[in-house]
């Protein structure tokens, strides 16, 4: 597989940072303290589940000493919609704890001590460095790791490699936003499933040796007439208003 160049790869970016100017996790979170949770809770589970079930926790624990006092067993309670629930409320409240003991109460803008934290591996502490602190880290979770190996623009066996693939390849200009331009690009348009490629903005740079082609994706979503969703791990939506059902009809 060939190399990008510098120039290739800065046309990628340039054209994953046009569909969408303005990068930002979808993750819902109030401070540093609550992205950091947030980020943890993700692990292994969806933004969108996650997303239903913060609002309401965030609303009474959004620092290390509240989230101690509601306690392991009202935070499992909490956030059961989401997968591994229990194990993600030790580590929340373990995390709590070493925040207050060894860093007053913040959340560190340090790798290393971010690493320390129970439930915290590097990929989490990328995002936080990233979104938190403002740091041009870039993440590889699932998406990234699925989209830096098929297009060509970072290839590695394990995610450690791909990053250290991308922090070469990307231009320094683009690199604080590399991580959610790349994920955006992996969650909704290089899926894993059926990549979009007849509408994908980088397909004459993208490596990747076995595009969909047109007639494949129109064949694909006639036998799959609802639209890919998020698994569904939470509880039901509550249904729209016949009057907005209608318009969308
Ligand atoms: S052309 Fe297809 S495989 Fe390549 S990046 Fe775009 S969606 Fe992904």
């Amino acid at each position: 597989m060939r190399s990008f160049t510098k120039r290739q790869a800065a046309e990628f970016y340039r054209r994953l940072a046009a569909t969408r100017p303005i990068p930002r996790t979808e993750l819902e979170f109030i401070n540093p303290f609550t992205l950091l949770v947030a980020v943890v809770l993700s692990a292994q589970a969806t933004d969108v589940g996650v997303n239903r079930a913060t609002p309401a926790l965030f609303a009474i624990a959004d620092t290390p000493a509240k989230m101690l006092a509601l306690g392991e067993e009202r935070l499992a309670a909490m956030i059961r919609t989401i997968g591994l629930y229990r194990t993600k409320a030790r580590n929340v409240v373990a995390l709590s704890q070493m925040l207050i003991e060894q860093h007053g109460g913040t959340v560190p803008r340090d790798r290393e001590a971010l690493e320390k934290l129970p439930g915290v591996g590097r990929k989490t502490a990328n995002v936080v460095l990233n979104v938190a602190f403002g740091e041009p880290t870039i993440a590889v979770d699932t998406h990234i790791f699925r989209v830096g190996n098929r297009t060509g623009l970072a290839p590695g066996k394990t995610p450690l490699e791909v990053e250290a693939g991308l922090e070469r390849v990307t231009p320094a200009e683009y690199k604080l936003g590399a991580h959610h331009w790349l994920i955006l690009h992996g969650r909704y348009v290089c899926t894993a499933r059926k990549p979009d490629c007849p509408v994908c903005v980088v397909a004459d740079l993208c490596r990747y040796g076995a595009k969909t082609a047109p007639a494949e994706l129109i064949a694909a979503r006639a036998a799959t007439p609802a639209p890919l969703a998020e698994p569904k791990i939470g509880r039901p939506r509550p249904s729209r208003p016949p009057a907005q059902r209608a318009r969308r009809r």
